[in-house]
């Protein structure tokens, strides 16, 4: 998302290392043509001598397009979990405003570390980040950069010998129209699926998945209601029909009921066509819950910014006006010299669990919602990279030899080690959020008041508040 030097700071997206995503097509419901065609994918993806022998290949690439939230990620989670094949994700944007020569050396590790565990799958999401046309409009800068990345990648997808060692790239656009066509040529995405808005059925189906977990009345009670809620969400996306049930579920459990019922489900609906429909920028029509659980996001990821100041990117301000699912925080512009040691690499994580270590302590574990979610993600992503490519941790160099006798082997080690980070990282930052609690209902206050806040009155509110000493978290 941003430079180099944003490895300091949690906004940073990675490429992520491996991951078993455990989905499988039955999580994703509606548009049965497309789980159609992508079942066969990984037919041949799982037999693929049996198909070879046949002379039936798996496509390289995989694009989805459609609009935001219809399920693409989704989808390319449940092909790899469908296939039981590792999954390597990126976005389009970790690749663009980075120094020169970044993005490429980045898709060839990303496609290095793929292969070393191949089968397996690569996801490129908001593919059109790195794979717009070429010479065209030069959108958020960075072209050049962006034209190299985009060749490495063709270069890596030409490069693939099609045999045992597959991997299939799976790319997610909403902007199909402005991917360069070098892209979808022949033996690189050449299967393009649309993933578009689900029809009421699909609707229906959609909710029915997101309601398996969740109580109400009666089986009939269930049916009847999430059949009206079908009808009434023209429109809407797979994501936003989950928002609109785990909402209900939120405001089911505030009033201290058993189950959901048509109240709470019209409430949540109410809502959600809200913050849809204010381009989420008037905080006045931001549901009153979600405000408290920003301001208290902004306040957590404040107080974690000033006890591990980034050293290169200082924060100026942050405010509760509008809803993302990653903090609304706002940066300068990135400065200086990069230079990192471990520790910085470590604070980043630690501040990157601050949106969920404090949804946990203030709201519990069952009651967390979306705008925590990212940092879970976001955090574990951080993890791995240092871990893999940094070169700094026990893990050392084994990752180098890249042998395929040594992956299972690897990837447990990987795992232990990024779990022994993660419970760190979130026990560290639990630790200073309750030293800093004070500081994090101070600016809390403020921002429900006031709706913004400025970096020079953090620092102001985080100098003087009263600390509570706190046992040493080691790592
Ligand atoms: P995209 O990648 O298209 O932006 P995502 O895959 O990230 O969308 O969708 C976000 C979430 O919305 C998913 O994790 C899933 O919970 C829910 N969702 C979206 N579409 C569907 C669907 N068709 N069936 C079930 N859940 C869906």
């Amino acid at each position: 998302r941003r430079a180099l030097g944003s490895l300091g700071q949690s906004r940073a997206k990675f490429i992520s290392a491996e991951e078993r995503t455990g989905v499988t097509f039955e999580d994703f419901a509606g548009q049965e043509y497309i789980k159609r065609e992508l079942q066969e994918i990984v037919r041949i993806l799982k037999n693929d001598e049996e198909f070879q022998n046949k002379g039936i290949y798996c496509p390289k690439g995989v694009l989805l397009h459609g609009p935001p939230g219809t399920g693409k990620t989704l989808l390319a989670k449940a092909i790899a979990g469908e296939a039981g094949l590792p999954f390597f994700a990126a976005n389009g944007t970790d690749f663009v405003e980075m120094f020169v020569g970044v993005a490429a050396s980045r898709v060839k590790d990303l496609f290095a570390n793929a292969r070393s565990f191949a089968p397996s799958i690569i996801f490129i999401d908001e593919i059109d980040a790195i794979g717009s046309k070429r010479g065209g409009p030069d959108i958020g800068g960075g072209g050049a950069e962006r034209e190299q990345g985009l060749l490495q990648i063709l270069t890596e997808m030409d490069g693939f010998k099609v045999s045992t060692s597959q991997v299939l790239v799976i790319g997610a656009t909403n902007r199909l129209d402005i991917l360069d066509p070098a892209l979808l040529r022949k033996g690189r995405f050449d299967k393009i699926i649309r993933v578009g808005l689900p029809s009421k059925d699909g609707r229906l189906a959609i909710l029915k998945v997101h309601a398996r977990n969740k109580f109400f009345r009666s089986e009939e009670d269930k049916e009847t209601l999430l059949e009206e809620i079908a009808m009434l969400t023209e429109d809407f996306t797979g994501a936003e029909l989950q928002n609109i049930l785990n909402e209900a579920g939120i405001l089911t459990a505030r009033k201290d009921l058993d189950y959901i019922g048509r109240e709470e489900l019209l409430e949540a609906l109410k809502r959600q066509k809200g913050t849809f429909e204010t381009g989420q920028e008037d905080s006045t029509e931001i549901p009153e819950e979600l405000k408290l659980r920003l301001a208290y996001r902004e306040a957590a990821v404040a107080v974690l910014a000033c006890y591990f100041p980034d050293p290169y990117r200082p924060f100026t301000e942050t405010d509760i006006k509008s809803i993302h699912s990653q903090p609304n925080m706002r940066y300068a512009e990135f400065s200086g010299k990069v230079f990192l040691r471990k520790s910085d690499y470590i604070s980043s994580i630690v501040r990157a669990c601050a949106p969920r270590v404090i949804e946990e302590e203030m709201f519990g574990v069952d009651n967390m919602c979306w705008i925590s979610a990212k940092a879970t993600l976001e955090a574990s992503r951080l993890a791995e990279f240092l871990i893999l490519q940094t070169g700094m941790t026990a893990f050392g160099k084994a990752y180098y030899r890249n042998q395929n006798d040594l992956v299972p082997n690897l990837a447990a080690k990987l795992e232990a080690l990024r779990d022994e980070y993660l419970r760190f990282s979130v026990e560290k930052c639990a630790s200073v959020l309750r030293e800093f609690y004070s500081a994090v209902e101070t600016i809390t206050d403020i921002l429900l008041e006031k709706g913004e806040i400025k970096a020079e009155e953090i620092w102001d509110i985080y100098n003087r508040a009263p600390r509570i000493p706190q046992p040493t978290v080691n790592p």
